[in-house]
């Protein structure tokens, strides 16, 4: 079970929460080539350790929140609301 500190609400256990995906992955502009779109709707890393992630505060605050977890062991480093500029820890 992983506990997710919202901002917002609290700890709260996962199940309140949905995932939502990579928060790491940026619209590219509206001149891009349709590769640079493709890209940014279907590819995806799939990273061994540390990940920003979206969460959705579904049973809760319904707010959206940027998580920093690692891929391995589950822990959460850092919950933010969501406008928050969260980098990628390197370890
Ligand atoms: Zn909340």
């Amino acid at each position: 079970m992983i506990r997710i500190d919202c901002p917002y609400c609290g700890p709260r256990d996962e199940v309140e929460f949905a995932y939502r995906g990579d928060a790491t992955v940026r619209r590219p502009s509206a001149d891009a080539p349709a590769d640079a779109f493709y890209d940014y709707v279907y590819t995806r890393r799939n990273p061994r350790g540390w990940h920003v992630e979206w969460w959705h505060h579904a049973a809760g605050c319904r707010q959206f929140l940027k998580v920093v977890r690692h891929t391995m062991t589950h822990e959460v480093r850092q919950v933010a609301p969501a406008t928050t500029v969260v980098d990628v820890p390197s370890e």
